[in-house]
């Protein structure tokens, strides 16, 4: 038997092992035979504190129960897989995943940097402003955005600097192949392209 006090939209209930008056979402729903559900009578907290007492001092109740576990791990692998995105997506990035999904559909369908259609083997990832969380501890999506692009972001530190000469160096390179000329003659060490050399070969 359990007590039922408070307005209608917030039950409380009054556990009857620590017989401390909970919030209605403290009890685990069960379902009887009928098919009817019903909120247990321990509180959760209380039936936790039984589980790993019985798991501490009975072998065989532990054995079945990991195995029960491993079976309702098995048995909601998708679900549980969802609902962890779900709640890494919310409480990493303030968004839901129904709105990544939107955001998504924003774009096309497509990376917001380099416009793949293809997400990459760990798929869409969300991206977001890391200067911009840290100085004011707010999150800025800034898009969804394929691996390899936000895998290039990470590596690269986000630096203007570095991606820039990235092009830079990849443009020159390009263009030794294609005029034909020893790109070592003219690729210093150390890097940054000089005057002579860009006059050289043109502007990059
Ligand atoms: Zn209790
Ligand atoms: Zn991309």
């Amino acid at each position: 038997m359990y007590f039922v006090v408070g307005a209608k939209d917030k039950e409380m209930r009054i556990c009857k092992v620590c017989l401390e008056t909970k919030d209605d979402d403290c009890f685990t729903l069960n379902r009887n035979k009928n098919g009817k559900n019903y909120r247990r009578q321990t509180c959760d907290a209380c039936r936790a504190e039984k589980h790993r007492y019985r798991c501490n001092t009975d072998p065989e109740y532990k054995a079945k129960a990991k195995a029960i576990d491993k079976k309702s791990r098995e048995k909601h692998k998708e679900k549980n897989a969802y609902f962890a995105r779900c709640y890494l997506m919310i409480h990493k990035y303030g968004i839901t995943l129904k709105q990544k999904e939107k955001l998504l559909e924003l774009q096309g369908g497509r990376c917001a940097i380099c416009l793949s259609t293809d997400p990459g083997a760990r798929g869409w990832q969300t991206d977001h402003d890391k200067k911009y969380e840290t100085a004011t501890g707010k999150i800025r999506i800034r898009g969804i955005v394929c691996q390899p692009c936000n895998l290039t972001l990470g590596v690269a530190k986000e630096s203007h600097d570095r991606l820039n000469r990235c092009r830079r160096y990849l443009r020159f390179h390009g263009r030794q192949i294609m005029g034909g000329i020893e790109w070592l003659d003219l690729w210093p060490q150390g890097g940054m392209v000089s005057e002579e050399i860009t006059a050289k070969i043109g502007a990059l």
